[in-house]
């Protein structure tokens, strides 16, 4: 027969070493009911030792020792239940526990616990007989009722959160709740039983050590596996991934929602599944790691965009278990990508290339067609800034539209073409391919509507051919827009190539800029003079003009140097030569030519790299002479831009007493209207501007009407370019104040000058 001391001995102890290991497990856990789930087990550990003593024990006194331990474990036991009970259930705020009031009770029930060695009132010990040898069995007293209502009021509330827990979680939490509570109604009914059954050997303690043990597991271990696997699913399901498991030999297992859209099957079709991929998608390779592909699906006028995935797993023993596949339909993205792509390489307002991606594409044509010979051609609207200035920017916009357009109707596969900057596009096409004659003639007839308004565009090409070397996109425009240079103030020619006589006026330009210095200090470059004389013939001024004497070229007149200097700002350099030659002189003539004035001309770069006024001023303090003598020609495009600014500047010059000549009036976009406003004294009228428009009647109009209204204006005005007898006396007539022009001399080196004017100098 079983020995029942030994076996429950046994099993105490076991118990109470399993409760020890997780007591100290649970403490070093990082969780945060570890320490609570360490306590409960810990303090588990003195009944189960007090039963144990009390089963072994062979005296009476030992016994008591047993219960002592055992019933006061108890108290230390319930109190580490509540605080468990509080940590695993998250009871917070409102609910705190009254631990206070718990502690009291408890300490209470041990205090009168520890009065029963001198009291008696709580238990006493009988000797039973239990297979054959004594088992002290409890006697109890009123104490030790006090103490049973005490523990069981206590378990009993405990077990009413645990109950009330059940029945509030959501469904996948229940069971951790509903598992500690069914453990405790198990053992307290177990313990009830003990108690009044009065059987020898408390064998609820077991129970108590596997609540323990239960606690510990579910506080610290426990997942709702198979609830979160139901629930893992449910996500998987709603992916818009579509997903596909599929066994060792690819027979699909499972399969989303998303899944069976994609490959138009049921649930039951599992076994076409791979057979149905593969006609969609193609091969899908069954590598052993991680395959990955993405795949573009026509169907009809639209593109899909899918990315596969199929990772592979192994089971323990590094077999393979199954594989798991994913299709991402990217086409969102994709297209996303794509339209910023577009976006970032093509122009918004005309939807070419973008200057960037029409080089990469000349790059990638020029790659691929190595054979071919090619034009780079550069494309600008001549006097654009007008257009935008005198009508509007959304004209200018629809300006650029329709030119844009009109390339693209021009262009075959085989070209390329984009937009290099604001009015300028590019275009790269087979030599070939470029019919000259057409593209003039639909040049010539470029005109731009824009509802009511309508007006005829200019449109100048240059063209650069490729050599076999040319690999630098850039350069091949410069050139073809350098090509324009040569035409650009012509209205007839449309189309201009850069060719061997251009490449050398860029080497002559290059040269000229190069000894510009030194041609101002050796004073190859010097003033020459036209007289500029009155109503009666008398010279009363100058004009000085640059002219360079060069040591190899000869005589050179200023349209050989001017526009190069002017468009790479060294201008600036010459004027400032040039103003103080004036000076010079004006200084050298304040004994013989007192009345004399001489007009120096300021470029409109002048005033981008220098402070004009200041600098002049400087120079006539440096002289000694009267700035009523140095008059200041300026023309009217120094008022394209910063117009106000450039009027003040002006005004200035006359505060300061220098006499402001407006140059060329008529050459550009004159307006009569800015004119009112302009701060200037005379206006210079050039006869080569109204000469070359039509008729001669209409020229002379226009001349009469501005001489009327320069006198309104109080503006004295001066005719240049005049070289007939008949000019003169005509525009005397009209009322012309001073003249300039062939017709009395042309420039002529200083000396000559003051020999002219000594003579009195009346034609
Ligand atoms: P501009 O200031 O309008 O100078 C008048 C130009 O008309 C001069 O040409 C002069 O020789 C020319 N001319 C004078 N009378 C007649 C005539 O009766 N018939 C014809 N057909 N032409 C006449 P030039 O000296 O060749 O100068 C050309 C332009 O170069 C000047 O036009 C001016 O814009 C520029 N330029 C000349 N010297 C300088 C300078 O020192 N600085 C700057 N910034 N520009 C200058
Ligand atoms: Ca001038
Ligand atoms: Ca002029």
């Amino acid at each position: 027969m079983i020995n029942f001391r030994i076996a429950f001995s046994f099993i105490f102890t076991l118990v109470a070493t399993g409760l020890g290991i997780c007591a100290f497990q649970a403490y070093r856990s990082t969780k945060s009911t570890g320490k609570a789930v360490s306590f409960l087990d810990a303090s588990l550990i003195p009944p189960l030792l007090g039963n144990l003593i009390i089963i072994g024990a062979h005296t009476e006194t030992l016994a008591k020792v047993g219960y002592y331990l055992y019933f006061l474990g108890m108290d230390l036991m319930v109190l580490a239940l509540v605080n468990f009970t509080s940590a695993y259930c998250s009871v917070t705020g409102k609910h705190k526990t009254p631990l206070k009031q718990i502690i009291v009770l408890l300490c209470i029930d041990t205090v009168q616990m520890l009065m029963n060695p001198f009291l008696g009132h709580a238990f006493d010990v009988e000797p039973v007989d239990v297979q054959g040898s004594a088992y002290y069995s409890l006697i109890p007293y009123i104490g030790q009722s006090f103490h049973r209502i005490v523990i069981y009021t206590i378990m009993g509330a405990t077990m009413m959160i645990f109950l009330v827990m059940t029945i509030r979680m959501p469904r996948i939490y229940k069971e951790k709740y509903l598992v500690i509570l069914i453990t405790m109604i198990v053992t307290t009914l177990w313990q009830t039983f003990y108690i009044f059954s009065r059987t020898p050997i408390n064998r609820s303690m077991i129970g108590l050590g596997i609540f323990g043990l239960l606690a510990y597991y579910f506080s610290l271990f426990y997942r709702p596996l198979k609830l979160l696997d139901r629930m893992l699913s449910n996500i998987a399901s709603d992916m818009p991934e579509a997903m596909f498991v599929f066994d060792p030999n690819f027979n699909c297992i499972w399969i989303n929602e998303t899944g069976l859209k994609l490959t138009q099957l049921g649930t039951k079709d599992l076994e076409k599944v791979s057979e149905k991929l593969e006609d969609i998608f193609g091969t899908i390779q069954h590598s052993n790691d991680v395959w990955e592909a993405n795949k573009v699906i026509a169907t009809g006028e639209s593109k899909r965009y899918y990315t596969i995935t199929l990772r592979s797993f192994n089971d323990s023993a590094q077999k393979l278990a199954g594989s798991f596949l994913t299709i991402r339909d990217t086409t969102e993205e994709q297209n996303k990508i794509r339209a910023e792509l577009y976006r970032s390489n093509h122009d918004s307002l005309t939807g070419l290339y973008t200057k960037n991606c029409f080089y990469e594409q000349i790059h990638k044509t020029l790659r691929e067609n190595e054979s071919t010979r090619y034009y780079a051609i550069f494309i600008d609207i001549k006097d654009f800034k007008i257009i935008n200035d005198i009508f509007s920017t959304a004209f200018g916009d629809r300006a650029l539209i329709q030119l844009a357009n009109g390339i693209r109707s021009f262009m075959s596969p085989r070209c390329v073409y984009g937009r290099i900057g604001g009015d300028t596009f590019g275009i790269f096409m087979p030599k070939e391919e470029f019919k000259a004659d057409e593209v003039d003639k639909a040049l010539s007839n470029f005109i731009v509507k824009d509802g009511q308004v309508e007006y005829h565009i200019f449109v100048h090409m240059g063209v650069y051919e490729l050599s076999n070397e040319d690999s630098d996109v850039p350069m091949m425009f410069d050139r073809a827009h350098l090509a324009i240079s040569t035409i650009s103030d012509d209205y007839n020619t449309h189309i201009a190539y850069y060719d061997k006589k251009l490449r050398e006026q860029v080497l002559w330009n290059q040269q000229i800029s190069a000894s510009l210095t030194e041609a101002i200090e050796t004073m190859q470059l010097r003033p020459y003079l036209q007289p500029i004389a009155d109503a009666d013939g008398n010279v009363i001024g100058a004009e000085a003009l640059a002219r360079w004497i060069h040591p190899e070229k000869g005589f050179m007149p200023p349209s050989s140097f001017i526009p190069v200097f002017e468009k790479n700002g060294m201008i600036v350099e010459l004027d400032k030569h040039m103003w103080r030659c004036a000076c010079s002189i004006l200084q050298k003539w304040k004994d013989r030519f007192p009345v004399l004035f001489i007009s120096v001309n300021i470029s409109p770069k002048d005033f981008y790299f220098t402070d004009v006024v200041s600098d002049i001023m400087s120079l006539v303090k440096e002289y000694g002479i009267s700035p009523a003598d140095l008059r200041i020609e300026i023309t009217e495009t120094i008022m394209m831009t910063d117009a106000e600014e450039k009027m003040k500047l002006l005004a200035k010059f006359r505060e300061e007493g220098f006499i402001v000549e407006m140059d060329d009036f008529g050459s550009g976009y004159s307006s009569l209207n800015l004119l009112k406003d302009m701060p200037v004294d005379v206006l210079k009228i050039d006869m080569k501007f109204l000469s070359s428009t039509d008729n001669k009647n209409r020229s002379e109009t226009i001349v009469r009407n501005i001489l009327r209204l320069t006198n309104e204006l109080g503006i004295d005005s001066l005719t240049e370019g005049v070289e007939t007898e008949v000019q003169y006396e005509k525009l005397s007539q009209m009322g012309c104040k001073m003249f300039q022009g062939y017709y009395f001399a042309k420039p002529m080196p200083v000396e000559e000058f003051e020999k002219f004017a000594a003579k009195g100098a009346k034609r």
